[in-house]
């Protein structure tokens, strides 16, 4: 998809605003609550980006607000690291929630509510196992059947239900039921399991309950105690509305709706908590924050940007029905924003030494910080006017990219080439006058001269050359380690493949470059800031870096190279 094919497809998030405005119009609402429900048993992922973006995106839009909740019904899985990422995830997505919560503060309340409807007699006690349950379930095409214990009387199940929660039976032995309809079309109606016995320690709760509400019993009312208006999931909810609403309608409680969209799957990667756990605890990457990981942590360290990361799910909208959404997209996104905001520095991966046999040394400010030859400038960023410029020594020996120079140069070679000349990036015009081999026939220096009037900015010379190339001086460069992120799968969409997804997996996806030569300046790089090396792509520092070692994430390349590839494979 072209940047001009996403114009149109922001169209697609129009039906929840349509929703919220016909409610508004209405007077339904005066204003608008929504909530962002996650389980705390992972790291946040590009799905939950997409879903947070909306959230936060319909109550600020609509004048509203935005809870955080927990959702940690579930004992067995949840751990505060995951609460803790999960924060900062959001926080560092540029949102702010209203309250946060944890579905476990209303254990209480829900316990209640299971009461209210044991005493209208819409809720009991069962003593079948889990097997018999399914099986007096019925089929999609078949009617389900009540067993013996559906006729128990509502003070038994009161004192059944009292008993659960006091300890008394085994993980498994009881559950609570709603009573709703075993011939329903809909199997979640069928009778559906409200509470069941789980003898497990809970992060939030401690050991104060062996009994846990089922996820159908405890979303909803958890979203009407908060009085959401629009509870917003992703489409497999679609057959739980029909039991949301009817949990809500004979509670009598605050009447909270549910509206699904579908969940966002991009190409190239998986997106489930559960397969990425798999990936960390294979060691196929190295942590959740691995830079090639979806997850919102691992995008952080790669050097993606909130602002691009927003922009994606703006562009792409919502749909209502699933599909695959290219990551280039994303790229595109992360590039764009990357483009007005780093720092334009360069960068030598792969060297060949330029000696420039007729310089002398212009002798450099005496208060300047790097002591050099001659100290030129460069602009920050040139798509920012208030970017400013930074210091860049030049001397006799310099450091260009081998690839950019060419014994035999075919027509279009733009680049050095012997009797050839091209501009050093913010410096001067060289030509290459000597090439320098080694015995096995390897060039090994290029032995060139400069035009001194021909300094960028200054430049007198009245030449015109094509190139022009990066390059850093040799005794002032610094060292750095790079790493260059490729696809963590070789598919487009690993989950659909035959047999296990992590059969999938490229095993190239990291390439690293173990000493490359950098200008002074990157000294003191950060992890906030962003760089775009010239010609190379964007880059930031890994959280790898020590004092001895400086370490850079490729974040994107500066080209959508893979676009390319794929219509030259076609
Ligand atoms: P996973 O399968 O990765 O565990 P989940 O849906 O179980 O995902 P939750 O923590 O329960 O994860 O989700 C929190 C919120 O994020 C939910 O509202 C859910 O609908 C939404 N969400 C999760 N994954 C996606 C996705 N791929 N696209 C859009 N929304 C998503
Ligand atoms: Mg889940």
């Amino acid at each position: 998809m072209m940047a001009e094919e996403l114009k149109k497809d922001e169209k697609s998030s129009n039906f929840l605003e349509e929703i919220i405005e016909t409610d508004l119009a209405n007077g339904k609402y005066k204003s608008i609550v929504t909530r962002f429900p996650p389980e705390p048993n992972g790291y946040l992922h590009m799905g939950h980006a997409t879903s947070i973006c909306l959230n936060f995106g319909l109550s600020k839009k609509y004048g509203g607000y935005t809870n955080l909740r927990f959702d940690d019904t579930n004992p067995v899985t949840e751990d505060v690291e995951y609460v803790d990422s999960i924060r900062e995830d959001i926080k560092w997505l540029g949102f702010e929630w209203k309250n946060e919560h944890y579905a476990s503060d209303y254990f209480d309340q829900l316990y209640e509510y299971a009461v209210v409807l044991i005493n209208k007699g819409l809720a009991y006690v069962d003593d079948s196992t889990a097997e018999d349950i399914a099986e007096q379930k019925g089929t999609p095409t078949q009617p389900g059947r009540r067993n013996k214990y559906s006729d128990r009387s509502i003070e038994e199940n009161l004192q059944l239900f009292a008993e659960m929660k006091a300890g008394k039976y085994k993980d498994g032995e009881k559950t609570l039921r709603a009573r709703i309809d075993m011939e329903s079309p809909n199997m979640l109606m069928r009778d559906p399991l409200l509470y069941r016995i789980k003898h497990a320690h809970h992060h939030q709760t401690g050991d104060k309950w062996c009994i846990y509400p089922m996820y159908d019993f405890a979303h909803g009312q958890s979203d009407s105690i908060e009085k959401v208006t629009h509870s917003i999931c992703t489409l497999e909810f679609v057959p739980h509305r029909e039991l949301y609403d009817w949990l809500i309608e004979k509670l009598e409680i605050f009447p909270s709706k549910q509206y699904e969209f579908a969940r966002r799957n991009l190409s190239y990667t998986v997106m489930s908590k559960r397969k990425l756990l798999q990936l960390v605890n294979d060691k196929h990457v190295d942590g959740w924050d691995d830079p090639r990981m979806p997850t919102i942590s691992g995008m952080r360290r790669r050097g993606y940007t909130p602002e691009g990361i927003r922009e994606f799910c703006d562009r792409v909208g919502i749909a209502k029905r699933e599909n695959i959404t290219d990551v280039g997209l994303l790229e595109f996104c992360i590039r764009e924003h990357l483009n007005k905001v780093a720092l334009r520095r360069m960068v030598v991966f792969d060297p060949l030494k330029v000696v420039i046999t007729n310089y002398k040394s212009v002798a450099a400010d005496a208060d300047a910080t790097i002591s050099a030859d001659e100290m030129l400038v460069s602009e920050n960023n040139p798509e920012d006017d208030k970017g400013g410029t930074r210091d860049i020594p030049f001397s006799n020996e310099l450091y260009i990219e081998k690839e950019d120079f060419m014994e035999n140069p075919p027509k279009k070679f733009f680049r050095l080439a012997p009797g050839k000349m091209v501009r050093l990036k913010s410096a001067y015009i060289i030509k290459c006058d000597e090439v320098i081999k080694d015995d096995k026939g390897e060039v090994v220096e290029l032995r060139c001269s400069y035009i001194p009037e021909s300094q960028s900015g200054n430049d007198t010379s009245g030449i015109n050359v094509k190139g022009t190339l990066h390059w850093v001086s040799v005794k002032h460069a610094i060292t750095a380690e790079i790493r260059l992120y490729d696809r963590l799968f070789k598919v487009e969409d690993p989950s659909s493949e035959e047999g296990d997804f992590k059969e999938y997996i490229n095993s190239d996806s990291l390439q690293t470059v173990t000493t490359v030569y950098a200008e002074p300046s990157l000294k003191s790089a950060k992890f906030d800031e962003r760089y775009q090396f010239l010609r190379k792509g964007y880059f930031t520092l890994d959280k790898d870096t020590s004092p001895s070692r400086m370490v850079f994430n490729r974040t994107v390349t500066l080209k959508d190279g893979w676009a390319k590839e794929q219509l030259r494979s076609q």
